[in-house]
């Protein structure tokens, strides 16, 4: 129960420390230099004025006739420092070079000039600030800094033309983002040059000007405008021709049958064709095998229902902790398997043809083939039938991923597709795997009396979470009696007397694992080909998953992706998330696109203990050196808990230092992944622990824990100083 402070500061490179220091003391000598000219009674900006200008006019070009070179490098170097350093005056001096050096030469030197000004202020800004706002902000800046990455170069183009944006200001606010410095200097050099031959241009008339507001009239003000805009609507217009010209191959039918066809009636895919029904679109929905895809038939539904059993049967044996002196259980695999499907059977209507169609939703069962951008061959046992559709979503989800391990085929082995079809329970298993799937099924297995070892290549299982929670269900495994291999790759499976035996290397060498089944759970791979997107030229990305864009589009502008099939998360609720972007985009797409916001996802692993987790974790935050506060309030102190002899685990939340505002929550405990969901609403809706704290929560439930994990946090952040007056004052009034 203690809240530990983690910094930023020890990540940052040895390199950026040096530059760090060197833009410090070039930042503190001209500080130095500005204060020292002050306290002599010199204002530099005084002489930067327009009138100052005007006053000295004429001694400056005496000066110049003179000595030109000198002139030069003086005027040079003073603009360089007052753009770098964001004094006022940039204009006058702007005016100053046309006045002096002619139309010509002050627009080179003062386009050279500024820009190497705007690239050091961009430099002190980024070397200064940049690492503090970033990690201050975190993932809030995401979003922005992909952006910038994007587009960056289109949005400085237009910042420097649009005479509104201050120039120090887009100096300034350039260095925060990831912009890299060599594309700020072109472009800033390209951006201001219209800017500053329009300057340059009025300071060879310097006589003439009174006042700086009418150098830019308005009509060049508007043509500025519109020349900065010019890129942006650019771009809008080559990635149209893009996408024109994806379809340039294809004939286009004259009109469409439906409003949208969806591949899958999965999760991804249910809810896409729901949200295309009730919205009154033509919806036709393709599922080749059983409506509601894996969660329903091969997934969530039926691993969460083997847990409850297999968390029963463990109830039976620590019947003691209950009081209960004696309690067995009798009881068949084969039964427990039954109820699987019986659990199954009854969410299946959920998900049916009946509801489906009922909602307004044609679904066809069979085979669904991409074969133009807007259609779709359905192939059924009756026969085929091509679908035109304006657009197509495309839900197919994701199969297990099977390694080629030697032996593996021949030996044969169990898959998250088929371990439900078994009845007898295998003496010895093998679950391959220390993923959630992996760790899920085996805790059910050893519950259930199989021997059970698991095997996992990384140093820990669920490797995503911070390591002590690895470490806390690892020790639960154990408990239950599964063998843990960590650090252990599986190389062969032979067969040796009739017995399989998996081979595996681990850090002592080699090791022989006996089993009588193994079930395969390393990951699962997206369903991406066989129904045309080979022949559509639809990709894939790294994570070889379909490639889409923010707003979940192919390349081809009109079909779309989402749930496992399109990555990056593979859960049930993104893949409902996705499909509401899928849809309302491929539905209204021409009114209005919606960036799928993947801020604020959560998940759980339904293993005992439970592990939920939304936001960063603390390994996270270190490895993307996000300053942070974590805060730990241990659940074996909870009165609920204790009462169901489950005083276990923790909530550990991790702040911005110094804030409420949360940056994310792991909870390891019964039923963390219920738990989690009042943090998941805090962190969508902006509401820090102060607000958590605030809230009522209905004593003795273990909700209570985040109340307390928030009344950990504050007491840490209680003020100090205050609470010492406090105690005087109270000690005043007892007199
Ligand atoms: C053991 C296990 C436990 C899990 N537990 C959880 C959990 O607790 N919580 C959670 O959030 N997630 C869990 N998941 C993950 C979850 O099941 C998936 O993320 C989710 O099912 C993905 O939905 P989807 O619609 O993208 O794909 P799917 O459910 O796979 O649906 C895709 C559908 O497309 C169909 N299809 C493919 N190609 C075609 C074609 N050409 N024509 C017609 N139909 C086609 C397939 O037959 C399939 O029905 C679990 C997964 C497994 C395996």
């Amino acid at each position: 129960m203690s809240a530990q402070k983690a910094g930023s500061g020890n990540a940052r490179t040895a390199g950026h420390s040096k530059k760090f220091t060197v833009v410090i003391a070039l930042v503190a000598v001209v500080l130095t230099l500005l204060l020292v000219a002050r306290s002599q009674g010199i204002v530099i900006t005084d002489y930067l004025s327009l009138q100052s200008l005007k006053a000295q006019q004429e001694s400056i070009e005496a000066y110049f006739h003179a000595n030109p070179l000198l002139t030069a490098g003086i005027y040079f170097s003073v603009y360089v420092l007052v753009t770098a350093f964001s004094l006022p005056g940039a204009a006058v001096m702007t005016l100053a070079g046309g006045a002096v050096f002619g139309l010509l030469w002050g627009t080179v030197i003062v386009s050279f000039a500024s820009t190497i000004g705007a690239t050091l202020a961009f430099l002190v800004s980024r070397y200064l600030l940049r690492d503090m706002v970033q990690a201050r902000l975190g993932d809030k800046l995401k979003a922005i800094n992909e952006g910038i990455e994007r587009d960056g170069p289109f949005y400085l183009f237009t910042l420097r033309l649009v005479p509104l944006f201050p120039f120090f200001v887009i100096n300034l606010v350039m260095g925060l983002t990831p912009l890299a410095t060599r594309t700020f200097y072109w472009v800033s050099q390209i951006g201001m040059l219209a800017g500053t031959v329009v300057y340059v241009n009025a300071g060879t008339q310097l006589a003439r000007i009174d006042s700086l507001d009418g150098i830019l009239s308005p009509g060049l003000i508007a043509s500025f405008t519109l020349l900065g805009l010019f890129p942006l609507i650019t771009r809008k217009i080559v990635d149209r021709v893009k996408a024109q010209r994806v379809y340039a191959r294809w004939q286009k039918p004259a009109r469409f049958d439906r409003n949208v066809v969806v591949i899958g009636a999965g999760s991804a895919g249910l809810v896409t064709a729901y949200i295309g029904s009730a919205v009154k679109a033509k919806v036709t929905l393709v599922e080749r095998h059983k409506m509601g895809g894996d969660c329903l038939n091969t997934g969530c539904v039926p691993s969460k229902a083997l847990i409850r059993s297999a968390k029963f049967l463990s109830h039976i044996k620590r019947s003691g902790e209950f009081g209960i002196r004696d309690a067995t259980a009798s009881f068949d695999f084969s039964d427990v398997m039954e109820r699987v499907r019986k659990v199954i059977a009854d969410i299946e209507p959920h998900d049916s043809v009946e509801r489906y169609t009922e909602l307004g939703v044609e679904c066809l069962q069979g085979d669904a083939r991409i074969v133009s951008p807007w259609e779709v061959e359905v192939t059924t046992p009756q026969g085929s039938q091509r679908l035109t559709t304006r657009s197509i979503v495309i839900a197919a989800g994701a199969r297990p991923f099977v390694p080629p391990i030697p032996g593996l085929e021949e030996a044969g082995y169990l898959t998250s597709d088929t371990i439900w079809n078994l009845r007898e329970l295998p003496a010895r298993m093998v679950v391959l795997g220390g993923g959630p799937i992996g760790s899920e099924l085996t805790q059910c297995f050893a519950r259930l009396g199989s021997k059970v070892t698991q095997v996992e290549m990384l140093p820990r299982i669920l490797i995503r979470e911070d390591p002590e929670v690895s470490d806390t269900v690892m020790h639960s495994f154990r408990d239950d009696g599964v063998t843990v291999l960590v650090e252990h790759k599986a190389k062969q499976v032979i067969v040796e007397n009739g017995e399989k035996v998996l081979l595996c290397d681990g850090p002592d060498g080699e090791i022989r694992v006996p089993f009588d089944a193994m079930l395969v759970a390393v990951g699962r791979v997206a369903n991406t080909t066989g129904y045309g997107l080979e022949e559509l030229g639809i990709g894939t990305n790294r994570t070889r998953t379909v490639e889409t864009n923010e707003f979940l589009q192919t390349v081809y502008p009109n079909i779309f992706a989402c749930g496992d099939v399109a990555g990056p998360f593979q859960f049930t609720h993104t893949a409902a998330h996705q499909a509401w972007y899928a849809a309302v985009n491929a539905l209204f797409g021409g009114l209005k696109r919606f960036r799928a916001d993947y801020s604020v996802i959560p998940w759980a692993t339904f293993t005992e203990p439970e592990v939920a987790r939304v936001g960063l974790n603390e390994t996270e935050a270190r490895e993307r050196n996000i300053a942070h506060e974590v805060t730990v309030y241990g659940i074996d102190d909870l009165d609920r808990a204790i009462a169901d002899s489950e005083a276990h685990g923790m909530v550990k939340v991790l702040t911005v230092p110094g804030k409420d505002k949360i940056l994310g929550v792991t909870i390891v405990g019964e039923h963390a992944g219920d738990l989690i969901a009042e943090f998941v609403l805090a962190m969508r809706h902006g509401l820090g622990l102060n607000k958590l704290l605030g809230t009522i929560h209905i004593y003795p439930t273990l909700a209570e824990a985040n109340k307390f994990a928030a009344g950990n946090w504050k007491r840490e952040h209680a003020p100090q100083k205050v609470l010492q007056w406090l105690k005087r004052y109270h000690t005043w009034k007892r007199g």
